[in-house]
């Protein structure tokens, strides 16, 4: 027993079935078919969508909820509810007979016990607060530039002289570089550290921090310590399962999930509070981000997976790796629809692609990436599949640029580094005609 009981608004399935115990949607990862951290079960929040849709409430999904109150995990929901209704009256004769108003005060008193006040949840946009940018990255986006991002994996030692040779390669190529975070939860040199490295060759960080590794209050001091050191970019993820690791897994539930890191730094920053309620005297400037499957099974539940998390405080999406740009302009066209695209900034994910076995592993194990049969044809026909791949990312980012909808790209070398410069330089991106 959790304590902190969702049923209601989960279509009376239970989230906490969900390993990392995600409460306001699934990770990246999952599937109907298998949840990413115990394949022999469904993903229980594909479930819920589906249960929400076929009952008309999917809507209801797209309010925020709260991290567990721990002090309550142990304990059941349902007497705190009746105490409480109790003492409100509602359990009265006199109220069970004004079924309509006994109603809207139960609809109350459940929202005031799942949104306590150093929560306060809702399923409203929250646009930031200030309209300067807080970061290189959003100048570059609100003025109306493509902008280009990448990756870069760091150590795995405390070696970093290799970490700034090769980000050094990416200095006035692209507007800035991520920093992945214990990527297949595999312990590499922290994202921070790596961040304040790539401040000092002049690449401006995009700081990735995943609710694997953080609980609430590491997600907190991270993002003053971030801001103090000049880091304003952070990307909220969840985090790949901690039994992608070889040894023992580290431990699940997580404490929080991506959307509620969102909650939480947005208010941090505009709010000036931190979750306990305390004033922030110097609050972060922050520019925040979120990840989202454009090719994702099924358009609507992503459309309202996303809409929640640019609620919650997503001012840019970098999106899981895109091949397929029918998909892409089909899930474009569900954002616009929902409104979405103004109140955010999409940088698609590329990820050029060398050998036909890659490819088709992509498309066969990674449920949110579609890897069209006819490039998977081409790399297995090619006397020169490095070349086919490079062609067909050059072609994808070329035909992006002009898409109504994207902001940028964000290229994922996948261990192919050299190819960045090139792909940068022939695509004619705004970034490298800078220099
Ligand atoms: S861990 Fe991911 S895939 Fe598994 S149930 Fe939770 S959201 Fe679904």
């Amino acid at each position: 027993m959790c304590g902190n009981c969702l049923l209601r608004e989960t279509a009376y399935i239970c989230p906490m079935q969900c390993p990392k115990g995600l409460r306001n949607g699934p990770c990246g990862s999952g599937a109907v078919e298998g949840c990413c951290v115990d394949p022999t079960r469904p993903c229980v929040w594909h479930l819920i969508y589906e249960r929400a849709e076929a009952q008309g409430k999917l809507d209801r999904l797209l309010e925020v909820e709260a991290p567990l109150d721990w002090s309550r995990v142990g304990r059941e929901t349902w007497g705190t509810v009746a105490a409480e209704a109790r003492s409100r009256g509602l359990l009265s004769p006199t109220y069970l007979s004004r079924t309509d108003d006994w109603r809207m005060q139960m609809q109350l008193l459940f929202q005031d016990i799942r949104q306590p006040e150093w929560w306060q949840g809702d399923d409203l946009y929250h646009p930031a607060t200030s309209q300067q940018p807080a970061s290189g990255l959003q100048a570059s986006l609100a003025g109306g530039e493509f902008a280009v991002t990448a990756e870069i994996s760091p150590p795995a030692s405390a070696d970093a002289d290799k970490f700034r040779s090769n980000a050094g390669r990416l200095r006035d190529m692209i507007h800035a570089s991520n920093v992945t975070q214990n990527p297949m939860a595999t312990p590499r040199m922290s994202s921070v550290a790596c961040s304040a490295l790539l401040l000092e060759e002049g690449i401006e960080p995009v700081l990735q921090l995943t609710a694997r590794d953080y609980n609430r209050f590491a997600l907190q001091s991270e993002a003053l310590g971030a801001s103090a050191l000049g880091i304003h970019n952070i990307l909220c993820l969840t985090g790949d399962p901690p039994t992608n690791n070889p040894g023992p897994a580290s431990g699940l539930p997580f404490d929080l999930d991506a959307t509620q890191m969102l909650w939480i730094l947005r208010r941090m920053r505009d709010e000036h509070r931190f979750l306990d309620g305390r004033e922030i005297e110097s609050p972060p400037k922050l520019f925040l981000g979120a990840a989202a499957s454009p090719s994702g099974p099924n358009l609507l539940h992503e459309t309202l997976r996303l809409k929640k998390k640019i609620n919650a405080g997503a001012q840019f999406i970098q999106t899981q790796l895109v091949y397929d740009i029918d998909a892409l302009c089909r899930w474009l066209e569900a954002l616009d629809k929902s409104d979405l695209l103004r109140k955010t900034h999409i940088l698609v994910g590329i990820g050029p692609l060398r050998s036909a076995k890659v490819a088709r592993y992509i498309q066969e194990h990674i449920p949110d990436i579609v890897v069209p049969q006819t490039f998977i044809n081409a790399l297995e026909r090619s006397s020169n599949p490095d070349e086919t791949g490079f062609e067909f990312a050059l072609e994808l980012i070329r035909k992006l640029t002009v898409l109504p909808g994207v902001s940028g790209v964000h290229i994922m070398t996948m261990g192919w580094e050299e190819i960045l410069g090139r792909l940068v330089r022939e695509a004619e991106l705004p970034a490298f005609q800078r220099r």
